[in-house]
């Protein structure tokens, strides 16, 4: 497996806390498979809570330090720890896809873009301005400065196995903090050749700590209940989320949960079929429909349904399912058994419903987690698949009939993150984007996410947001300053 990659030492078995690598004092290991063909990887050390509770005191001693650098100190190892995760690309993304599954191409395409969140935070560690505000009382002054929260816990999904990371650790260190982060036990391989990284490029021991583990309760229990952290960080699903929102409420942490989604897919009578067509592939099918951003509801008014449904089909025909680092593939595997049982599921819940695949419908004859690329038409708001996230290659179309109408059913979950919808008419795109209850609305564009942009749910979809300018306030405290006796 190591020949494969250029720079061999970025394929890690052990953690890295405080700037070591380190195994499980149990001696336990687990084993790292590809989704794409079940073939073993390699073995991973699985630490526990004892050494999670080692990696936030490494965290700790490391933060006064790295706290007291200057912003630009901070921000030039930030910057060379980005390049070398650029450098490194096309090893990254043959570790992604290896043990995720994504195709290649969006696989280079991920690290790209995990690394942009570094470099754009690298920047934003010199713009953490404090303020002078205009006085209540002659003979005082008020001031505030933003200085970092503390030792910072990340815990992070399979699904963007580097960016979810980034876009963490990024704003983290930029601000002055130390991270433990925890990735998903399906894919720590990424998280571990990025620590690899942190540490070439300098980053302190104890800095940038990576715990990974199978006992992901007992890595969040030492997560969430030692006080010594004062933030976490999590995207993952809602019910984890809140379970861990609930821990973190013992010990008053600030929080960020970037949860699950159920993203509305508009596409009204006015608008540009084409583009819609273009937009609902890119926003539904990439990673296998396998992000939180996923079109999960596509509802298209009546006027352009069968139209649409069409167009949608031709070019869906086109796909390629398979191993993502054969040439051309377009649709990699889903992650697990469990993840193809439950799109199963779904879909069979739609059909015995009424529902009628266009095209796909079946596990894909590629393999055991690949699932054919599939619309659905005829689905009905009474199917499970209108209230739960999907997370496979699958796009229900729904019908109906008024603008009022598509808002209710877009509004008519608890959740709240992305949304898009495809129109021409300036005085609608107003009034619909402002009456979705969505974090984020793609406006006749399905591929929303950028490190300069906002990101982030509300409703049960979660709270805090990634990346632009208000991304770093997730991790510094203010301290206002009353200067008296003046
Ligand atoms: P997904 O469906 O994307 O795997 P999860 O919410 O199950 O979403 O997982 C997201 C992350 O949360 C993973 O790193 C996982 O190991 C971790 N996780 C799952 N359950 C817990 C828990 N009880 N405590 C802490 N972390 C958890």
């Amino acid at each position: 497996m190591k020949a494969i990659l250029s720079q061999p030492t970025l394929l890690k078995s052990h953690s890295y806390i405080g700037g070591e690598w380190v195994g499980a004092k149990s001696g336990k290991t687990f084993s790292i498979t590809n989704p794409a063909n079940g073939e073993h990887i390699i073995d991973v050390a699985d630490l526990g809570a004892e050494e999670t509770t080692l990696a936030v005191e490494a965290a700790e001693k490391a933060q006064k330090e790295w706290q007291g650098r200057t912003a630009k100190e901070r921000a030039t190892l930030l910057r060379r720890w980005n390049q070398l995760i650029l450098d490194n690309q096309d090893d990254l993304a043959t570790l992604m896809t290896l043990e995720q599954g994504k195709p290649l191409a969006e696989a280079k395409g991920e690290v790209a873009y995990g690394a942009s969140f570094i470099d754009w935070f690298a920047d934003e560690a010199r713009r953490l301005n404090g303020d002078v505000i205009p006085t209540f009382a002659k003979d005082k002054r008020i001031l505030t400065i933003k200085q970092p929260i503390g030792v910072v816990a990340a815990i992070t999904p399979w699904n963007f196995p580097i960016a979810m990371i980034t876009r963490k650790a990024g704003p983290a260190l930029a601000a002055g903090c130390a991270i433990i982060i925890k990735p998903s036990d399906e894919t720590p391989l990424c998280a571990l050749a990025l620590a690899e990284l942190a540490h070439q490029a300098g980053i302190p021991a104890g800095v940038l700590n990576v715990v990974v583990g199978k006992d992901a309760k007992a890595i969040g229990g030492v997560l969430t209940g030692n006080p010594t952290v004062r933030k976490l960080s999590f995207t993952g699903s809602t019910p984890v989320g809140k379970l861990l929102l609930s821990q973190c409420a013992q010990t008053v942490k600030r929080t960020s949960m970037e949860l699950g989604g159920n993203a509305p897919f508009i596409v009204f009578d006015d608008a540009d079929l084409d583009a819609a067509v273009e937009g609902a592939i890119a926003s539904k099918y990439r990673n296998a429909g396998q992000t939180c951003v996923c079109a999960n509801r596509l509802l298209i008014q009546e006027g352009v349904y069968d139209a649409f449904a069409e167009k949608l089909a031709k070019r869906v025909a086109t796909f390629k399912t398979g191993d993502g680092f054969s040439d051309g593939v377009s649709i990699g595997p889903l992650i697990n058994n469990a993840a193809i049982s439950k799109v199963e599921q779904l879909v069979g819940d739609a059909v015995a419903k009424g529902a009628k695949a266009l095209i796909g419908g079946n596990k894909s004859a590629a393999g055991e987690r690949f699932f054919e690329p599939t619309i659905l038409t005829g689905v009905t708001e009474d199917m499970d698949i209108f209230s739960n996230e999907i997370f496979g290659p699958v796009a229900p179309l729904f019908k109906f009939k008024t603008e009022e109408e598509a808002v209710a059913m877009a509004n008519n979950t608890p959740f709240g993150l992305a949304s898009y919808f495809y129109s021409q008419n300036i005085a609608r795109i107003w009034r619909v984007s402002e009456a979705l209850e969505y974090g984020m609305v793609g406006i006749n564009e399905g591929i929303i996410s950028s490190e300069v942009a906002p990101f982030g749910g509300v409703k049960e979809s979660g709270s805090g947001r990634e990346g632009s300018q208000y991304g770093i306030d997730e991790y510094v405290e203010i301290k206002y300053m009353c200067m008296g006796g003046l």
